[in-house]
């Protein structure tokens, strides 16, 4: 039994929940709305009423239930250690077995499903982006929505790339004399808007002797469906990715997206339990699936020699899935400090969730930019001119944020500022 297939299977974790309120002083929902179903004690009260049989799991309940960006502050405060943000998605999906699925989001998940069918319409998307987004001016990238659909009508988008990400690569990158041959999952972020992202994570896994495998059959992670409760998408996702990637074969999976990786490590294991053959295959990845962060610092050590000078002055956003989800936040961290020219200046609060939370930036748009303009303001205050993290959602939320609050910031991934570092470094040494 899990949270994806039952809600029995949080009730011990409800029970732990002694309503003691510790998780209302982190939680950034509460703190915008100040009402107690925002925060995880309120939440966590619903579903015991719902597990008693005390009440029906009403639309309005359902609406309370999506006020939370899974962010983990509320567990990593809590002194019974209850996984409320678990709690939250076993709600969600029983929500959708006894209510059905809101249609917009049974058109999109069975189109992610489609994956030639998304593909293509992201190429289409890409050549007639202009007629629902403007560009922004100035020296920022980016465009706003033209019409306001209750995307957010000041949200700055990131421009759809003219060609994906997995269609600019052939299937294996070969290196001399490879240390280790990973399968890169590059998530639906990087292949259709951050390319750039990828493109230095290959760059410095060639640098770094890694012969990288790009699976073709690869799609979105499945954590849009399974964070909205559609369990029979997250699973079919699951399996094709998990399919994808076994066909390839690898030493390890490589993400460089804080869902991604929490996908891999955790979720497919959960969502495939009642299937003995893809929970054992999930398993099995899950136990070589690493953040590139991680990968660098803990399997095959990023080199130093060739590092050239980055004069940058940079701060850090820890991604929640990533720091609390998957404990990774020492590594992005000794990767900037191994960079030379490179200053690196911690923000008030780095931990602290931008709210953008994957879907629950289009959810709930409003209280999304109310939660990330806390963010801008502590990188604000930091003085720095770049801001480092490694998630392309968190990249899109802080974008925005820093272009609407008149920042200068460049917004950008780890590994394209050691990407920047390898490349100043091989051009100064042929210069010489
Ligand atoms: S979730 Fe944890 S911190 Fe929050 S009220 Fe329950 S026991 Fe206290
Ligand atoms: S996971 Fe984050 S948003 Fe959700 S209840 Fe906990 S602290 Fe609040």
């Amino acid at each position: 039994m899990s949270i994806y297939t039952s809600l029995d299977a949080v009730s011990e974790y409800v029970l732990n929940c002694t309503k003691c309120g510790n998780c209302q002083a982190v939680c950034p929902i509460f703190k915008e709305m100040l009402y107690e179903v925002a925060v995880a004690r309120g939440k966590n009260s619903l579903v015991e009423v719902l597990l008693d049989g005390k009440a029906e799991l009403t639309e309005g309940m359902a609406e309370r239930f999506s006020l939370c960006t899974t962010c983990m502050a509320c567990v990593a405060n809590c002194p019974n250690a209850v996984p409320s943000d678990k709690i939250v998605l076993a709600a969600r999906a029983e929500a959708v077995r006894r209510r059905g699925l809101h249609p917009i989001k049974k058109v999109i998940f069975r189109t992610l499903k489609l994956q030639r069918l998304f593909d293509f319409g992201m190429k289409v998307g890409s050549k007639f982006q202009g007629v629902a987004l403007k560009r922004i001016e100035g020296k920022h990238y980016g465009a706003r929505m033209r019409f306001n659909i209750g995307l957010g009508k000041e949200k700055v988008f990131p421009n759809l790339a003219a060609k994906p990400f997995r269609s600019q690569y052939p299937t294996v990158i070969k290196v001399d004399k490879p240390k280790m041959r990973v399968a890169f999952f590059t998530g639906c972020m990087i292949n259709y808007f951050y390319t750039d992202m990828g493109k230095a994570v290959v760059d410095v896994l060639k640098v770094n002797d890694v012969e990288v495998v790009i699976p073709p059959d690869q799609g979105c992670c499945g954590i849009p469906a399974s964070v909205n409760g559609d369990v029979p998408s997250a699973k079919a996702l699951a399996k094709r990715n998990l399919k994808a990637f076994e066909e390839m074969g690898a030493d390890a999976v490589i993400v460089s997206c804080s869902s991604g990786g929490t996908a891999w490590k955790h979720v497919y294991s959960e969502l495939l339990e009642d299937e003995p053959e893809y929970k054992k295959l999930a398993d099995k990845w899950a136990a070589k699936a690493y953040d590139i962060n991680e990968f660098l610092v803990k399997v095959v050590p990023f080199k130093k020699e060739g590092l050239g000078r980055v004069e940058r002055k940079v701060t850090y956003h820890d991604p929640c899935h990533l720091n609390r989800g998957q404990k990774i936040n020492k590594e992005p961290r000794e990767i900037l400090k191994s960079i030379p020219g490179i200053e690196l200046v911690e923000m008030k609060d780095p931990g602290r969730c931008c709210g953008m939370a994957g879907s629950f930036s289009i959810v709930h748009p409003d209280l999304s930019e109310k939660i990330g303009s806390k963010k801008i303001a502590d990188i604000a205050g930091t003085k720095t001119d770049t801001v480092a993290t490694a998630c392309p959602a968190c990249r899109l939320q802080l974008h925005s944020g820093v272009v609407n609050a008149g920042l200068d910031h460049e917004v950008v991934h780890v590994m394209q500022l050691l990407a920047e570092s390898y490349a100043k470094g091989s051009m100064a040494a042929a210069a010489k």
